[in-house]
């Protein structure tokens, strides 16, 4: 039902290459147009844990549907997956985004944000073509590609690990950011970890959420801490919701976090309200 729904709305289905391909170009030209109806970018707040300023933000696609009203990515984002919509969506939400940051750049200069992170869905990150896309995408957007960041889940990264390293590496030369989403709810080979050329570790919510009654919680981030650190990597939090786990997260030297407690995910137009008034929590 969602899936027929999702069909509908995109006007197309996911087998009719020459329409998904004219979708994608045409978006590319114009970024308002089709998805921008029901689909919106938002953007919620990483902020620094030592300095308490926004370092960037991550992208988290919404759907509002017509008749059905807001549509959760936890519901929509698997479907899309299975129907194979998630291509031309995924490109649409990394055009956007692109487009998003690089206008603030612009807007705030110095005081921009320095990183958009986007998540890839496996189903993307497998497409022979994909470094091509975001190459194109960077190049239509004149986003630096420095300031772009891709969040790949644990899962999807050990799933074929030298596929892995190899699409890992051509992303890397496009002097992009890479991060592992989602670290601890999968199963990670440790020797392969150190292999990928990714540079942050986004520890899951689950482990945060409970991080003050119980006492193993706080150890367990504070060994995905010190595993990032030795890997080179900077790690980051979800699902910060109160104070004191700031405060204990910044203690065990975690580098980033992102929670309810410094913002919800945004509107573009409320992330660059907030921009505007320089937040330091
Ligand atoms: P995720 O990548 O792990 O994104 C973090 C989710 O945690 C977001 O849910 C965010 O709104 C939520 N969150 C942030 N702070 C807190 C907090 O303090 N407490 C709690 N309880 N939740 C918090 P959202 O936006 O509903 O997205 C859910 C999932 O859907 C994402 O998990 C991601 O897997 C997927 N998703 C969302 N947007 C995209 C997208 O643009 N592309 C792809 N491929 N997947 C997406
Ligand atoms: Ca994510
Ligand atoms: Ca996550
Ligand atoms: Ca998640």
């Amino acid at each position: 039902d969602l899936r027929k729904s999702m069909a509908h709305t995109f006007l197309f289905e996911a087998s009719d290459r020459d329409t998904r391909q004219w979708l994608e170009e045409e978006n590319s030209h114009l970024p308002h147009s089709q998805f921008g109806e029901e689909f919106h970018v938002y953007y919620q707040p990483l902020v620094s844990l030592q300095s308490g300023k926004i370092a960037g933000f991550e992208a988290l696609v919404r759907w509002q549907h017509p008749e059905r009203g807001f549509v959760s990515p936890e519901e929509f984002i698997p479907v899309a997956e299975r129907t194979g919509l998630i291509l031309p969506l995924g490109m649409w939400i990394l055009r956007e985004a692109c487009r998003q940051t690089r206008l603030w750049k612009t807007q705030f200069g110095q005081n921009a944000p320095s990183i958009v992170s986007v998540n890839l869905s496996g189903k993307q990150f497998v497409q022979p073509d994909l470094v091509a896309q975001i190459d194109r995408i960077l190049q239509q957007t004149h986003l630096d590609p420095r300031s772009l960041k891709l969040e790949i889940t644990e899962g999807v990264v050990m799933e074929n690990v030298d596929r892995t390293i190899d699409t890992l590496r051509n992303m890397k030369a496009l002097k992009i950011k890479l991060g592992i989403d989602d670290f601890g709810t999968g199963y990670s080979s440790f020797s392969y970890l150190s292999q990928f050329p990714t540079d942050t570790l986004k520890i899951d919510r689950t482990f945060i959420s409970c991080m003050e009654e119980r006492p193993e919680n706080r150890a367990i981030v504070q060994t995905i801490v010190m595993l990032a650190h030795t890997l080179g990597m900077d790690a980051i939090v979800e699902g910060v919701e109160t104070r004191e786990q700031w405060q204990q997260l910044r203690e065990i030297g975690c580098e980033y976090g992102q929670g309810y407690f410094f913002s919800k995910p945004l509107s573009s137009r409320e992330a660059t309200a907030l921009l505007a008034s320089k937040p330091r929590w």
